[in-house]
């Protein structure tokens, strides 16, 4: 190769092989916008390929303050005392909007960063969900090819993340507090049935009975729903993350589930669905950029929408004209 050209074969080698400056390498490809280093990302995540899917894949979510991180941490060490190797991704559109990040900022988790069976890595940035959603995915991919047989991704409430952290894990839990009054009012509509468990945190002390009295609430809110699975059924659990307290039982938990919708040949088919859509997501954001991008398009766009504005056309019609340039581009 020439000096100029990357070798991603080497790359792929060293990173297959467990080595952390490769993968760091790889990571930083995935998440550059320059052209070359996406086609140099692409072949490499092609080299990979055959090395990745052999981790069980979780998500955790939960508002800020619900402790996440203080959860991952004694979650992760638990897991690499266990001889497994974690890796920590999030998503957190969040930065580009407010410019600053809700997960990233503070040190966090600094006993798992120490651990050298533990990889961890903030957010990527990008300036839309899908754009994240996209990189972190594909850094999953090479963490599993580097080895690292659990991957937590975490996010936060914000928008649709938690929806599109669900559609890339095996297993999606929430963290909840057992607040007093309203328990419910802290569960978005939607999110209740996307999860896999509930974990009520900080369910220590004197919190320990208003936690019971939650998971007491959450299981009623849950049977209403249709099940997702008639192999599970999506249990409460309560934890003292900060205590080290019902954090086993967590892993015990995705080790049932895992072993449960293995057996029902579920785990294998939820992650051939999510590859399919994860497809079309692509396909969609793909064609919307060309789209936008087509000089055709851009030509006639400002005309058309001042027509739509002005009501001199509809936006049925306008849309059938923008397409039809589109065609021709
Ligand atoms: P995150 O924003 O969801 O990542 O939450 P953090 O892990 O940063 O935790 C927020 C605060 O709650 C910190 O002060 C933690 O020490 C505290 N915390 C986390 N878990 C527990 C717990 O199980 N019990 C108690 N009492 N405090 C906790």
């Amino acid at each position: 190769a020439s000096s100029g050209a990357m070798d991603t074969d080497k790359l792929a080698k060293g990173l297959v092989e467990g080595h952390l400056r490769p993968l760091s390498r790889a990571i930083t490809l995935i998440e550059s916008s320059n052209p070359d280093h996406q086609d140099y990302a692409a072949k490499l995540l092609d080299q990979i390929l055959p090395y990745t899917g052999n981790s069980v894949r979780i998500g955790i979510s939960g508002v800020p303050g619900v402790g996440k991180s203080t959860f991952i941490e004694a979650f992760g060490q638990l897991l690499t005392a266990k001889g497994h190797k974690v890796a920590v991704l999030a998503v957190d559109p969040s930065s580009q909007i407010t410019g600053g990040s809700i997960l990233g900022d503070k040190t966090r988790m600094e006993e798992l960063a120490r651990d050298k069976n533990a990889f961890i890595r903030p957010s990527p940035a990008g300036s839309t969900l899908g754009g994240v959603a996209k990189k972190t995915r594909e850094t999953m991919l090479l963490c599993e090819a580097a080895g690292y047989d659990v991957v937590l991704v975490e996010t936060v409430g914000v928008g649709q993340s938690e929806i599109t952290v669900a559609s890339m894990v095996d297993f999606f839990m929430l963290l909840q507090l057992a607040n007093a009054g309203d328990e419910l009012q802290g569960i978005k509509k939607g999110v209740m049935e996307i999860a896999d468990a509930i974990v009520i945190n900080k369910a220590e002390g004197e919190n320990r009975q208003k936690a019971e009295l939650a998971r007491g609430q959450y299981m009623n809110a849950l049977h209403i729903l249709r099940p997702k699975s008639k192999n599970w059924t999506v249990p409460v659990l309560l934890a003292s993350a900060l205590y080290n307290e019902g954090v086993a039982e967590v892993w015990d938990m995705v080790k049932d589930y895992r072993g449960k919708l293995t057996a029902s040949g579920e785990f294998a088919d939820k992650r051939k669905k999510q590859a399919v859509d994860w497809l079309w997501t692509m396909v969609m954001d793909n064609l919307k950029d060309m789209f936008k991008n087509s000089r055709n398009v851009q030509a006639m766009l400002p005309q058309i929408q001042e027509a739509v504005v002005n009501g001199t056309t509809t936006p049925s019609a306008a849309s059938k004209r923008l397409l039809e340039l589109f065609k021709r581009y």
